[in-house]
């Protein structure tokens, strides 16, 4: 359910319902809206009718219940768009378009090193890299683990880049939290509610990749575990789904976009990396994906992709970035972002 207060409640007649609620035995969550506080009551949805007596206390409007299962994450319970802050510069959700770029794998301290330098040149705000590693084969390169994290902690500091990196496991939740400023869940991981939920305590922000296999109302059932577990900070990213078709490596979902936009406050942001597999489709594709009204880029850059320890054939080297920068500033400027 959600209680919209009056656009003039105070204070103190918020506290009262927050309170009310959780003596009901439902978890309060504060929204503050530009015009008015509304307050999502979630909980077991059999005794909600509960609720609808809050609608008699001083300052509440009127209680409405929320139509969609996902609840927080729900267009229905905060209008506007959530602006998500990672480090102290980056916003994702607002105006700005922001693109993460870097490496698949954490591979040398040079090779992240001489990737975060080129594409902060080029642009990017958040540099991307992973240290562990979700592979299909267990004979493939796992990630360099805590290593490679550090090796990113120092590239953030030579670049000023914000990292964004992956956590495989509740157990490397407050070791990757330690060193990254954003999380990433990777699309393998979409459906580990024991994983979702331990991020749901954790203060940084999430980066919550779409399953191989998940319908949209599925991925957002699994944003709702991280911010109803207390984590209001989570960023969706299209990665392409799984279809009959081989040309690419998935089938980027660009029609996820506007769909998102509709039913979910949450930023979204889009890989053509992940979403194609092959160098040659990324650029098309984000220009695509800024177009359909994505709020960001995630992008494989290696110097070297020849040499990648994993996702080579999707990679773009910083010369290709750079150029794609360049020509996505009209698509940008036409879908009314700041690039
Ligand atoms: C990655 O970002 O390198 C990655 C493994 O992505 P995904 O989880 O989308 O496959
Ligand atoms: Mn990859």
């Amino acid at each position: 359910m959600i209680i919209v207060m009056a656009a003039g409640a105070s204070e103190s007649e918020i506290s009262v319902v927050v309170r009310s609620i959780e003596e009901m035995g439902y978890r309060p969550h504060l929204i503050r809206g530009v015009e008015r506080t509304v307050i999502g009551a979630v909980g077991d949805e059999r005794g909600k009718a509960r609720l609808q007596s809050l609608e008699t206390l001083p300052g509440v409007e009127n209680v409405v219940p929320i139509l969609k299962p996902f609840k927080l994450a729900s267009r229905e319970v905060k209008k506007e768009k959530s602006i998500i802050a990672v480090g102290e510069q980056v916003r994702i959700g607002g105006e700005a378009l922001v693109i993460a770029a870097g490496p698949c794998s954490v591979e040398t301290q040079e090779q992240v090193l001489e990737v975060a330098l080129a594409v902060k040149e080029s642009g990017a705000h958040l540099l991307r890299g992973g240290a562990f590693k979700p592979r299909t084969s267990p004979y493939a390169f796992q990630g360099l683990e805590e290593k490679g994290l550090r090796f990113l902690a120092i590239a953030r500091e030579k670049s000023g880049l914000p990292v964004v990196t992956e956590v495989m496991e509740s157990s490397q939740v407050d070791m990757v939290a330690e060193y990254a400023d954003m999380l990433q869940v990777g699309a393998r991981n979409v459906q580990n509610f024991s994983l979702l939920k331990r991020l749901g305590t954790v203060k940084k922000p999430i980066f919550l990749k779409r399953g191989l296999m998940t319908t949209i109302q599925e991925y957002l059932m699994s944003a709702e575990y991280i911010l109803t577990h207390g984590n209001p900070n989570v960023v969706l990213c299209e990665r392409g789904i799984r279809t009959f078709e081989t040309a690419t490596r998935n089938t980027l979902d660009l029609s996820s976009i506007p769909v998102l936009n509709e039913i979910t406050h949450l930023p979204v942001m889009v890989d053509p990396s992940h979403g194609t597999g092959n160098f040659q489709y990324v650029m098309p594709m984000a220009f695509a994906a800024v177009a359909a009204g994505a709020d960001g880029l995630m992008i494989e850059v290696h110097p070297h992709p020849e040499l990648a320890l994993s996702d080579g054939a999707q990679s773009l080297r910083p010369s290709k970035f750079g150029l794609l920068m360049e020509r996505l500033k009209p698509f940008a400027a036409a879908a009314g972002r700041k690039l």
